[in-house]
Order: structure tokens, then C-alpha cells, then sequence
């Protein structure tokens, strides 16, 4: 018997590793599952190393550890079950749809067993949610978010909301002003192990996360920044929790040029790693909340966000896969624009974002839903290449978690949980941020030479979709706006929506 980990499963308090703590352990890493996305090198090292420090942590610890390094997964284990024949591994669940499948097949190809056992770096089961699911119609967010909230009694001053409400969000949209000054987010210099991890991705890579079709590379993989080990994540819990977590609730709509992190918590890494545990990080942030004079609309904030949206993505894409990657309900159908991937772009918004997706692998919610999946909705990107290319960009991304969110909450892919499309013009971005006095498009102007590009494709957006959009009550208002604009505006709409979408795909947006 050996406890398989994977990559996304690397913790020693929960699961099989801290169940049978006398049995031997087997990771997998393999080089080919790193070539099959031109993905970020700091993605690469972060998974690599962190996998190769938790080896080493578990024989520190004293523990039996196989660590196979190999071309694909399928050599990986051939080389194990050669090693240990008929060999019965047991593993959390995966995540991500079909992997626990294709690993049965591989193991069993090999003469070798598997047995899955719940994933518990989750807070919710799948019972758990598929009874809270039960007959309804469609999934809701806030709903979830107190079904969760009664479950694990964060936040409960018995049957009742600590404060009396449940969600403080009205309180988090502050704009920015002067008291904006976010303080430096830490960043954990590779130690010994890392640095190997930097020069083997550097020689075996380079080139690989190169933007096809139209080169640029990403970062180099050095400066990399991103906590890899338990104690770094615990670090890097504190560091939000004491210097970013009062100020996260007020501004958590906020962006600021060149402000990469805000206030936000910089921890979905290693969450998403098994690192960090959701139930510690959202223990330690409410007890922030008590103990350290956090405001509640900080502390409910961010609690909605693991112990909410977390879960509720991740069971929703359980639940709707196979169909919700490739959900497409609006038929978008143009390919991504270049400044995607090379960064290359006068939309001081888009260039800023893009800018830090390429630096460090990493933009916050914000930018993520208002920037970049804002402009490849009004724009009409197919979903599955802007998915595809989070993917490939984001040191967070796993399928399970970026799918949801891309298809369905920034693309509007198939109204399974959102319940209309987050398009907005540059009035959002103006009022949410200081992007639009930087750049050199007007946000005041929506046609002609000059005007912010998201004014135009946005109205271009609710003309084109009409047919899908109109009928949903929550977009009559903005219908009533489209219907106060004459046919001869609309033609200047769509010739300066036209010429946008050429400009981008030729690169000079
Ligand atoms: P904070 O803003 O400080 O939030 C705290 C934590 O809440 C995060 O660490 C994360 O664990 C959780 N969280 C918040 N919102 C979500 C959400 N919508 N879904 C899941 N978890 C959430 N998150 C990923 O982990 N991986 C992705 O690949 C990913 N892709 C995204 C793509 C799009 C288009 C959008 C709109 C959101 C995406 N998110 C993704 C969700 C969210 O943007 C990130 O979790 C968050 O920005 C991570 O940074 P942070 O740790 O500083 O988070």
C-alpha cells in the first residue's frame, strides 16, 4: 500500500498522508503534463519546487518517500509498479474532471490499484453539496454562501449573522483615493531547492511558455516570488492577516496601476496546493477580526470568498463538466488578441494587467473579471482560448477553478450560475480605478479616433447579443439605455467597434 499525492494535493494534516502515517508515499513528477500549455515558468517552478520540498519535508519527518521523475506520468508509474508490482495506491479524489478516471486506467494498466478517498483539502463534500443542490433550479452563489455559513459556523452568533447581515458587500466598493498605499506584498527567495527547480525549468523550458502564435515570452523565472513551502504559506497567511486584511473589504473592488496586490490575500497558490488548509486561512482571519480590530466587511469579505465562491465553483464544475468548458451560449467566435499574450497594448488597463500576468504569473479578482474577461467578453473571444490562456498564465490555475470562472463568470458561457454577463463600458473601470487618467484613450468618448475601446464594443456587445440578453430582467435597464441610441448612432457604434477589433487583432490596440 502507498499514498499517491498529487501535485495539488500537498498536505501533511489531512488525507491519506496523515492517515496512515506509516505508509509509504509516491509522487509523480512529470515533464510532460508541463509542456501541455505554453504555461508560465513561475507556474512551473511553483508546482515543481513546491512538490520537491514536500518530499523533503515527509523524509525529514522521516517517511518513506518514491519520488519519480520522469517524461509522463505513464513512465512514472511504470517505473513504480516495476519497482513494487501490484502496488495499492490510494489518493484523494482529484479536482479536475476525469483525471481520477485516466489515472485508474494508467495504474490499472500497470497491474497496480487505486482507491480514491474524499479530497480534504475541500470544506464541502460532494454530499454534502449535491443534497444542498438537491431539485434546485440552478445554482445560487448567496444561497450556497449560507448553507456554508450554518455548516461550519464562521461567522454565527447562533442561528444569526455575526453583525446581523450576511454579506457586507455593499461596504466593499469603495473607489480609490489618496489612502490607497498597499504595502509591499512579501515575496520568499528561492532557497537551495527552488533554485535548482529555477535552472532545470529555465534549460528545459525556455521558449515553451512563449506566446503562440506571436512570441513575447512571459517573465523570466527569475525574480520568483511565490511561497512553495508550509512554512513560507503560514508566512504568508500572517503577512495578509497583519498588514493587508483591513483594508481588503473596502477595497476589494479597487485597482490601482502598478498596484499589483492591493490588499488582496496573494494565498489561492498555496491554497491551491494543499499548502495552506481553506478552514486555517479563514480561522485565522476571523480571529484577526476579533482579536486585532479587522472590520467585519474585511472579515466577511474574504470569509464569502473561500468559504463561498471557493467551494461553490469547484462542485459546480463537478457537476457541470464535460459541457461547461466548452459552453459557448453567446457563439463567440473571434481568436484572442495578440496583447493577450505579449503585453503590447495603449489600454493602460489592459497593459497593466496583462503586464502583471506576465511578470509574476498573478492579477487579482478585479482585473481578472473587470479587464481581462470584460474585454474578451464585449470583444467576443471564443471562451476556450481566453480559458486556455488563463491556464497557461496564472500560477493559480487548475482546471477545476479557472474554468468555472472563466467561462461562466467572466465569459457568461452557459447561465448555469451567473445570472447575467459582468459587461460593463469604461465607466466601471473609471470610477474602480486611476487606469483612465493614464491612457491615452478618452473613457469620455465612445466613437471616433481616441475613444476607449471598451465604450464602443460594449454597446456593440448588447447589439449584437440582443436576441440572448434582452429578455433577462436584469438587463432592461441597460436595454433601455441601447434603445435611447438612434439607428445612425449605433452605425458609428459598430464602424468604431469594427475598427477596434482590427486594431486588436492586428496587434495595435
Ligand atoms: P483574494 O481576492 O484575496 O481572495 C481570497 C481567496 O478567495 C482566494 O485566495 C481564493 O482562494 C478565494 N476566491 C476568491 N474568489 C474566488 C473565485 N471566484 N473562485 C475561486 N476561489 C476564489 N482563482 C483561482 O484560484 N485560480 C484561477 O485560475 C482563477 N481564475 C480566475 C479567472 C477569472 C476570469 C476570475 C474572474 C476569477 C478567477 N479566480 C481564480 C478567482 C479569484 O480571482 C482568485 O482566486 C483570486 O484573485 C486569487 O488571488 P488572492 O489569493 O489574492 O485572492
Amino acid at each position: 500500500m502507498t499514498v499517491l499525492v498529487l501535485g495539488d494535493g500537498l498536505t501533511h494534516e489531512r488525507g491519506p498522508v496523515a492517515r496512515r502515517p506509516d505508509e509509504p508515499v509516491l509522487l509523480l513528477e512529470a515533464e510532460s503534463f508541463a509542456r501541455k500549455l505554453p504555461y508560465h515558468p513561475h507556474k512551473l517552478v511553483l508546482v515543481f519546487s513546491a512538490m520537491r520540498q514536500f518530499r523533503d519535508d515527509l523524509r525529514e519527518q522521516g517517511r518513506t518517500v518514491h519520488y519519480q521523475q520522469a517524461e509522463s506520468f505513464e513512465e512514472g508509474l511504470a517505473r513504480h509498479f516495476a519497482a513494487h508490482p501490484g502496488d495499492e495506491l490510494v489518493a484523494m479524489r482529484p479536482a479536475s474532471a476525469n483525471a481520477a478516471d485516466r489515472l485508474d486506467d494508467l495504474i490499472t494498466a500497470h497491474g497496480g490499484s487505486i482507491e480514491f478517498v474524499e479530497n480534504e483539502t475541500f470544506l464541502c463534500s460532494p454530499d454534502e453539496f449535491d443534497q444542498w443542490a438537491g431539485e434546485r433550479d440552478g445554482y445560487r452563489h448567496e444561497e450556497f454562501y449560507r448553507f456554508m455559513r450554518r455548516k461550519t459556523g464562521y461567522l454565527m452568533d447562533g442561528d444569526e449573522p455575526v453583525g446581523g447581515e450576511w454579506n457586507y458587500d455593499d461596504q466593499n466598493r469603495e473607489t480609490p483615493g489618496e489612502d490607497v498605499d498597499p504595502p509591499d506584498p512579501p515575496a520568499y527567495r528561492p532557497d537551495e531547492t527552488t533554485a535548482r527547480v529555477i535552472e532545470w525549468v529555465t534549460e528545459t523550458f525556455e521558449g515553451s511558455y512563449d506566446g503562440p502564435p506571436y512570441g513575447g515570452d512571459w517573465a523570466d523565472p527569475e525574480p520568483f516570488r511565490w511561497p512553495v513551502t508550509r512554512e513560507d504559506a503560514l508566512d504568508a497567511l500572517e503577512s495578509f492577516c497583519e498588514d493587508r486584511l483591513p483594508k481588503f473589504g473596502p477595497y476589494q473592488d479597487a485597482m490601482v496601476d502598478d498596484e499589483w496586490g492591493m490588499y488582496h490575500a496573494l494565498l489561492s497558490p498555496a491554497i491551491n496546493l494543499g499548502l495552506l488548509h481553506p478552514a486555517e486561512v479563514v480561522e485565522r482571519v476571523i480571529e484577526a477580526g476579533e482579536r486585532e480590530d479587522v472590520p467585519l466587511n474585511s472579515v466577511e469579505g474574504f470569509v464569502r470568498q473561500v468559504i463561498g465562491w471557493r467551494e461553490f465553483v469547484r462542485h459546480v464544475y463537478r457537476r457541470e463538466m464535460p459541457e461547461l468548458a466548452g459552453a459557448n451560449q453567446l457563439d463567440a467566435d473571434e481568436d484572442l488578441p495578440p496583447a493577450y499574450w505579449t503585453g503590447e497594448t495603449d489600454m493602460r488597463c489592459l497593459d497593466d494587467t496583462v503586464g502583471s500576468v506576465r511578470e509574476r504569473g498573478y492579477a487579482h479578482h478585479i482585473q481578472r473579471l473587470m479587464v481581462l474577461s470584460n474585454f474578451g467578453l464585449l470583444y467576443g473571444v471564443e471562451p476556450t482560448q481566453l480559458n486556455r490562456w488563463f491556464h497557461a498564465g496564472f500560477v493559480d490555475a487548475f482546471h477545476w477553478v479557472t474554468t468555472p470562472n472563466v467561462v461562466e463568470m467572466g465569459l457568461f458561457g452557459s447561465g448555469v450560475f451567473a445570472t447575467k454577463p459582468y459587461a460593463s463600458s469604461a465607466n466601471y473601470i473609471n470610477r474602480m480605478s486611476d487606469y483612465c487618467g493614464n491612457c491615452p484613450y478618452y473613457h469620455t468618448r465612445t466613437t471616433g479616433e481616441g475613444a476607449c475601446p471598451f465604450n464602443a464594443l460594449y454597446w456593440d456587445f448588447l447589439d449584437r447579443n440582443e436576441d440572448d440578453l434582452r429578455s433577462n430582467h436584469r438587463m432592461g435597464l441597460v436595454y433601455s439605455h441601447l434603445d435611447n441610441k438612434d439607428e445612425e448612432e449605433l452605425a458609428t457604434i459598430r464602424e468604431r467597434a469594427t475598427k477596434v477589433k482590427e486594431l486588436a487583432a492586428s496587434g495595435k490596440l
